[in-house]
């Protein structure tokens, strides 16, 4: 499959991720949806980083974690947490 999708490394296969972030990988025959998990590598914390707050036009690929979106950002999910901006650890994308 040749697309222009982000892809990522995740528990043993790769997810293509959608514009809207939504994670799919094949599995067999048919397509299974999932999302990062949130966990100690990639925790929901206040982990407070500078930078653009970032928004559907920004131009960064959004990224399904847990019960959220994230943003992908040199490797790493940043989360738009009100007024600043949270990292949520870093994810293995498929270069
Ligand atoms: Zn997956
Ligand atoms: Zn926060
Ligand atoms: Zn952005
Ligand atoms: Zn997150």
């Amino acid at each position: 499959m040749e697309c222009g999708y982000t892809k990522l490394f995740h528990n043993g296969h790769v997810d293509f991720v959608e514009a809207n972030g939504h994670l799919h990988h094949q599995h067999e025959d048919h397509w299974d949806e999932c999302a990062i998990e949130v966990n100690d590598v990639n925790p929901v914390a206040e982990n407070h980083v500078s930078g653009e707050l970032h928004n559907d036009t920004c131009g960064h690929q959004k990224v399904a974690h847990g019960d959220h979106f994230d943003y992908l950002v040199n490797g790493r999910l940043q989360y738009v947490h009100g007024d600043h901006l949270d990292d949520h650890g870093p994810v293995d994308q498929v270069l």
